[in-house]
């Protein structure tokens, strides 16, 4: 096999015996690799009703065939498991050099599986895999973790992949950290680590990639890596200012959430923008592996040295959604949330969440304790509830259950923005309503990140779009992204490199490093197994589609109240039922056995 190396790493934490175990190009033309790999593996193994943070959930860490080549942006891994934060599947990637470093070690996955009682890290070295304890490590932050266990394995420039305090204390948005910087985020992936007491897993390899033609390959990746530069976002906007180029772009459309999306536009966004930021704080770009784009920022603040983010949202969750306008302790917090190991965007909508429900009385000053009052604008809550929510102390101990377990504590069910109990991001779908749809379906819940209609309904990637257009041709377009994303993630490369290639781009650099010679139908196909895939698995875990695949009241009742969207609603009732009839799902949403047997899941069921 090309790309991939066919082979698997099995870790039982309970028996500490490991595995290598092999996989064949047969499995590769099905699902790619990575997040394809990962759910064909979860509904082979794992019962979709299993409790997420038990010893009989799996952890699958997963890079793809092209990740560790010269692919532009080949950095990616996914994590796969069931989340405990939303009770389904996720999917959470990555970027950095972890990934690539895995790849070189000669191996595709990591599969984890069991519990340990003691803390254990994996080191990963070439051919050599082995067990130790992590038990002077435990406890520790990121950056420190990562020294330590270079320091101990005497290998300096081994790649580490790990969990922080947020992780081990199993806070439900807890995520998995690699370069200390880089984050897995969404859906509590580090809580699954944490509950198999993995604190880590250090790579380091030497090993060549195999890819089928190497020159062929070569000129390829010059072409599409010539596109990207050639691109306005991918050549200009990311590399100049980092994803928060969105700030003050999301602002002036009106989409831009403040206050926990009572409100649409923010007067002080420029203050925390992209330009702002480079003009205060930045010392220099930082690229993930083999990427043409680097749009990672470095950092340098008198209060934490040199760091690195914050990304867009990441900017906006600290920052317009808790009412929060002063830049430097939005980026103190961002370097907070990653040496704890947090989802920014769980932590941001959860505190933005606490502060909605303090504004209406619905928490009593008892529970407060000696925290300060959550009031959106506070800027003195952030860094002391950060530190409160991983340790799990008052009622950071309630808040590392999330935004929705949180506002169900207080009777607030609807303050809490979210869907399928994960915290919305940095776009308020009364603004996008293709979005608003993308969230309303995406198998792991409240996400931007796969189906990213903020592309063609703002930007104008592949195609300007009306963000208000709810007609068939924009639902087409969102079922489009899910499965393009779906193949992009399953290849191992990064979503931004959309800004400057699209599906036949893919086919290209596939077909060249594995040696196939498919067509971009049949490469899209793979997407949509992957999505019917990660559907089925969230149908058996118990979803009930036509209660679940839906939006925060605030967005289909309440008119938007400002900005260019004012009187605006999302038309999910009207989209929702031709999103299934696209698919081939039934009125119910739910996968008919032709669709099933169509895409080769028939085994599954
Ligand atoms: S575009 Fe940004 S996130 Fe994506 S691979 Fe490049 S540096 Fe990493």
């Amino acid at each position: 096999m090309f790309g991939n190396w066919g082979k698997i790493i099995r870790v039982d934490m309970s028996s500490k015996e490991i595995k290598i175990e092999s996989w064949g190009e047969d499995i590769a033309r099905k699902w790619l690799g990575s997040r394809g790999l990962g759910i064909y593996l979860m509904l082979k193994e794992v019962d979709p009703r299993v409790e997420p943070l038990s010893p009989e959930n799996k952890l699958i860490i997963a890079a793809g065939p092209l990740t560790g080549t010269s692919a532009p942006t080949a950095s990616r891994y996914n994590v796969i498991t069931k989340s405990p934060l939303t009770g389904y599947i996720t999917y959470s990637n990555s970027g950095g050099y972890w990934a690539a470093e895995l790849k070189k070690a000669g191996y595709d996955a990591v599969v984890v599986e069991g519990a340990s009682e003691q803390p254990m890290y994996l080191y990963i070295n070439d051919d050599h895999v082995e067990l130790k304890s992590a038990s002077s490590i435990w406890g520790l932050k990121m950056s420190e973790t990562e020294a330590r266990i270079r320091e101990e394995l005497k290998t300096p420039d081994a790649k580490v992949l790990g969990i922080g305090p947020a992780g081990e204390k199993l806070v439900r948005f807890a995520s998995i950290m690699n370069d200390v910087h880089r984050a897995a985020g969404r859906a509590g992936v580090g809580a699954v680590m944490g509950s198999k007491k993995l604190k880590a897993i250090a790579v380091k390899g030497t090993k060549t990639i195999p890819v089928a033609d190497r020159e062929k390959f070569m000129l390829v990746v010059r072409e599409k890596v010539d596109k990207i530069r050639k691109d306005p976002v991918g050549g200009g906007g990311l590399p100049r200012y980092g994803t928060s180029v969105l700030v003050n772009i999301i602002n002036e459309n009106g989409l831009y959430p403040y206050k926990n999306f009572q409100y649409l536009q923010y007067e002080h966004a420029y203050e925390q923008s992209g330009e702002a930021l480079a003009k205060k704080y930045l010392v220099r770009n930082k690229p993930c592996y083999a990427c043409p784009i680097a749009c990672g920022r470095v950092v340098k603040l008198p209060t934490v040295g040199v760091s690195e983010g914050p990304e867009y949202e990441s900017i906006w969750a600290f920052g317009s959604n808790l009412g929060i306008n002063d830049l430097a302790t939005i980026v103190e917090a961002n370097h907070m949330a990653d040496e704890y190991g947090f989802d920014t965007i769980s932590l941001g909508g959860t505190l933005a969440t606490l502060m909605e429900l303090y504004e209406k009385k619905l928490v009593p000053e008892s529970d407060l304790g000696d925290f300060p009052p959550p009031r959106f604008g506070n800027t003195e809550v952030l860094h002391y509830y950060i530190e409160k929510i991983a340790e799990r102390k008052g009622i950071g101990d309630k808040l590392a259950e999330g935004g929705y377990r949180l506002a169900k504590m207080y009777n607030g069910e609807q303050y809490f923005m979210g869907v399928k109990k994960l915290e919305l991001p940095a776009y308020d779908p009364r603004g996008a309503e293709g979005h608003g749809l993308g969230y309303a379906t995406n198998n792991r819940g409240g996400c931007h990140i796969k189906n990213y209609m903020i592309s063609p309904e703002i930007l104008g990637y592949p195609k300007k779009m009306d963000p208000h257009d709810v007609s068939d041709e924009k639902v087409k377009m969102l079922i489009t992204f899910q499965h393009i994303t779906a193949l992009i993630d399953a290849a191992g490369v990064c979503l931004f490199s959309t800004f400057g290639l699209w599906a036949d781009d893919y086919r290209d650099l596939l077909n060249a490093a594995m040696g196939w010679n498919l067509s971009t139908e049949e490469y899209l196909k793979i997407g949509e197994r992957i999505w019917n895939a990660e559907r089925l698995f969230n149908l058996k875990a118990g979803l009930n589609p036509l209660e679940e695949d839906t939006l925060p009241k605030r967005f289909l009742e309440e008119p938007a109240p400002n900005g260019p969207n004012k009187g605006r609603t999302v038309r999910l009732r009207e989209m929702l039922p031709r999103y299934y009839a696209l698919r081939g799902w039934t009125p119910d949403g739910r996968i008919p056995e032709s669709k099933l047997r169509e895409l080769d899941l028939i085994d599954f069921i």
